[in-house]
């Protein structure tokens, strides 16, 4: 079949790779280069074991105070508030203990084969160097604290997680830049990590082209439909092009056509911000996650990456890159002898279902078109695995990984997680 994949991102590139295997003709249809939206600038962890959603049991009561500090977590642009209440009921409703139960499973299905799906992938671009199996430290001030966390733990070890306490001692032993700051630590063990996001994109989208795929640098504006099916795929710049199959992986901006097919989705940006350090004088082993810092930072080809931060502005609104320092800060303050006289930052927009899982299944609507969007915090880490899916649901091929908790249709008013009104905050 001639399959168009729309997006040229993570899960794009890795659905284009399985679908090639399968033997399809696969062109890639996106007005950017590979790997240079939210896909370039992630912190790259490939953390099978970051399993839970973004919302947890009683985080409405932390909100608050989140939107009240400058330096928090979270937040929301005053003028955005109103389009995206929505999407925070439902978010909110998605955080009750049984539903983060029932989504910790389904995620911890799709992230677990992180390692055995992007491996075949990058051994044949000749990347395998860009996907490393370092370990995750979560680290916290003293052992009491880490108690605030301890149900999640406990969660994801229930799923199989191989998660190891670690004492002071052993976590200066591993990470000794990190002394005198953390006094407790949990190690993932099994977690891995892109050396450069970007790069490990682009090393995948290389060997589709030099296998034959082709990369349309157009945007993408609706479809032809004939008898329930796509006939064709509408270029904003190009003449239509004829296809067998369409997947969508737009990323954030995946509902604006997954519109076009007749099905909404309350997709939001939760847009992410990080400062990359080029410091030669801190050295890290593993990723390392600050819980109580909201601060992810990542040892990588390209530098020290401090990532994190939620805010809620839209796809539209220019980068608050306030947020990005504020990344900078909190970093000195850990890693005061940081060299930070060379640092870029940036934004990306995580695209983010309330459930705070993907949509990956077949639109309910067109039965030639396959959806593989909504990765929210955890896109590189699920990319591979929803590419071979979706290879495996065009090629007529059971899944090997259960999709019914990733169905399309679970925000139908009536359906599991369709907690709220239709007019949800779509991107
Ligand atoms: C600060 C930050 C840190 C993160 N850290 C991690 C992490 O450590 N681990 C992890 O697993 N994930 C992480 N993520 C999340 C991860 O980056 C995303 O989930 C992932 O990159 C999404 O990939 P994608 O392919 O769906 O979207 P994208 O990479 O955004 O690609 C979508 C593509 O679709 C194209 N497109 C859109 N509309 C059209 C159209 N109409 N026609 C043609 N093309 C179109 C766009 O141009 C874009 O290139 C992080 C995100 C952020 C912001």
């Amino acid at each position: 079949m001639h399959v168009a994949v729309i997006g040229a991102g993570i899960v794009g590139v890795c659905s284009a790779a399985w679908l090639q295997r399968d033997g399809h003709e696969v062109t890639i249809i996106d007005p950017l280069e590979a790997g240079e939206a939210c896909s370039f600038g992630n912190a790259g962890s490939l953390s099978p074991s970051a399993c839970l959603p973004v919302g947890m049991p009683g985080m409405w009561k932390k909100v608050p105070g989140w939107l009240l500090d400058p330096a928090g977590p979270l937040t929301i642009r005053p003028s955005y508030l109103p389009s995206v209440a929505p999407w925070l009921i439902r978010f909110l409703r998605a955080s009750r203990r049984g539903e983060v139960e029932r989504i910790a499973t389904a995620m911890r299905g799709l992230l677990g084969p992180v390692f055995e799906a992007y491996t075949p992938l990058l051994q044949r671009a000749g990347a395998m160097g860009l996907m490393r199996r370092t370990g995750c430290l979560y680290v916290y001030s003293s052992r009491e604290t880490a108690q605030q966390w301890r149900w999640g733990m406990d969660l994801r070890r229930a799923l199989g997680v191989e998660l190891r306490d670690v004492d002071r001692e052993e976590l200066e032993a591993l990470e000794p830049d990190l002394k005198g700051r953390f006094r407790f630590g949990i190690l993932a063990p099994e977690n891995g990590s892109a050396a450069d996001p970007s790069a490990l994109v682009k090393a995948i989208h290389a060997r589709c082209i030099a296998d034959g795929a082709s990369h349309l640098k157009q945007r993408v504006t609706g479809f032809a439909m004939r008898d329930g099916a796509v006939a064709q795929v509408r270029l904003a710049g190009d003449a239509p092009l004829d296809v067998d199959a369409v997947v969508i992986a737009a990323g954030a901006w995946s509902a604006l056509l997954t519109r076009a097919v007749g099905l909404s989705v309350p997709l939001e940006s939760q847009r992410g911000y990080h400062v990359t350090v080029q410091s030669t004088n801190l050295a890290l082993r593993h990723t390392v996650m600050a819980s109580e810092h909201n601060l992810m930072v990542n040892p990588m080809d390209v530098g020290l990456r401090l990532a994190g931060t939620v805010e809620l502005a839209g796809l539209n609104a220019p980068p608050d890159y306030a947020r990005a320092d504020m990344l900078l800060a909190r970093g000195r303050e850990l890693f005061p002898h940081l060299d930070t006289s060379r640092v870029t930052r940036w934004m990306g927009h995580r695209p983010c279902l309330p459930d705070s899982m993907p949509v990956i299944g077949r639109a309910p609507r067109a039965e030639n078109v396959f959806l593989g969007f909504g990765h929210g915090h955890v896109g590189m880490c699920g990319g591979a695995t929803t590419g071979r899916e979706i290879a495996a649901l065009v090629s007529g091929r059971s899944p090997e990984v259960d999709l019914a908790p990733f169905s399309p249709e679970r925000f139908r008013p009536g359906r599991r997680g369709a907690t709220a009104p239709r007019s949800g905050a779509a991107a």
